[in-house]
């Protein structure tokens, strides 16, 4: 294991601000793809139970199952619940991807898969994008043959697209094991998974309240998939891993999800306004489906991530020897950080800024 690829943590907000003696208010995350907007509503609702935290959370969750099966119009038994899709990720590894197993994803993607592969003593095999951002479809499909788990990002994250049904579909059914498909962003992409789940047994599909909800703090995700499958996921699962104040909180999220509707609007629509701006200064902006965008920037992307580092913009970039080494990857905030974001790169780097913009 002293060679295996680990999870890398990007600096804590704190630690940024001592760095560069900033105020961490001052600090904007523009690298975790979460909500920019203070869940203000939510100290009203475990206040009370603040006074109560001497117990273990009821450990069968089933009152979070119930909630999340009506979200996302399944049942219970259908849904299994985790400390974020994190979690998830390491438990479908763990219960389908031991040793002599084989996983496979195009990369890149999210790092957790292969990650969690090795850690489970499997095999990963990556493939890779054709080029920098054209999907390997056929190298997914051949490699999902002999796969025992195919992992597909979508919409993928760094690429911030999202594949065609008709794809998915090829790939689940020549899948010779389990398709994995991590929908973290799945609201922003419009995407429902249950129909999917239904038809296809060895289909899992990942969300979580980390990211459209706004929510990430509070460590929610969960799975979707056949009460068998399922059953082999509660078999490996830690006896408590969501707290019990957040367990509270994600159910009333769930019951009534109007708010995460409305953020989901405002991220469609600030994310053209966004990718505009980001144009403007120079950048190819790759279309998203998202609430993060990849842009082209060029040799000096990582410069500029410095630049941006030391006035508290923490933007997401990638070493030299990475596919995307030339491009950052930014998440649409609110107005007022975007601009403020897009007006720093305009200050600190203007020989990025086209002047050929009539
Ligand atoms: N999957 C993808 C594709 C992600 O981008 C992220 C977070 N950046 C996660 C999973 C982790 O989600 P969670 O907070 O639910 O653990």
């Amino acid at each position: 294991m002293e060679n295996a690829p680990r999870y890398r943590w990007q600096p804590t907000t704190a630690e940024i601000a001592e760095r560069y003696g900033l105020r961490p208010s001052e600090v904007v995350r523009f690298d975790h793809n979460t909500s920019p907007f203070p869940t203000d509503w939510a100290p009203a609702i475990v206040a009370p139970m603040t006074r109560h935290l001497n117990e273990y959370p009821g450990a069968s969750y089933l009152p979070l199952r119930g909630a999340i099966a009506r979200y996302v119009g399944a049942e219970p038994e259908n849904i299994v619940p985790g400390a974020g899709i994190d979690e998830m990720i390491l438990l479908v590894a763990r219960a389908f991807g031991g040793p002599g197993t084989r996983s496979s994803a195009a990369v890149p993607t999210y790092p957790l898969y292969e990650i969690a592969a090795v850690q489970a003593h499997g095999e990963f095999k990556p493939v890779s994008y054709e080029t920098t951002l054209e999907y390997p479809y056929d190298g997914v499909s051949r490699a999902a043959e002999t796969s025992d788990i195919t992992w597909l990002c979508i919409p993928n994250n760094p690429t911030g697209e999202r594949i065609g049904d008709e794809y998915i579909a090829e790939i689940v059914q020549r899948s010779r094991g389990i398709v994995v498909i991590d929908a973290a962003y799945a609201e922003f992409a419009g995407d429902r998974w249950w129909k999917w789940v239904e038809a296809y047994d060895n289909l899992i599909v990942l969300q979580t309240l980390s990211k459209a909800f706004g929510l990430a703090a509070l460590r929610v995700g969960y799975s979707i998939a056949s009460p068998d499958i399922s059953s082999h996921l509660d078999a490996v699962r830690p006896p408590g891993s969501i707290a019990t104040l957040s367990e509270r909180i994600a159910r009333v999220a769930l019951e009534d999800h109007s708010r995460m509707e409305r953020f989901v609007r405002f991220v469609s629509k600030e994310r053209e306004r966004f990718s505009g701006l980001l144009a403007s200064a120079g950048f190819t902006v790759y279309p998203s489906a998202t609430n993060f965008v990849l842009c082209h920037v060029g040799p000096e992307a990582r410069d500029l991530a410095r630049g941006l580092l030391a006035k508290g913009l923490v933007v997401r970039a990638y070493s030299h020897d990475h596919p995307l080494g030339d491009h950052l990857r930014f998440t649409v905030r609110s107005q007022r950080e975007d601009d403020r974001l897009v007006g720093t790169i305009a200050r600190i780097y203007p020989q990025l800024v086209r002047t050929d913009r009539s």
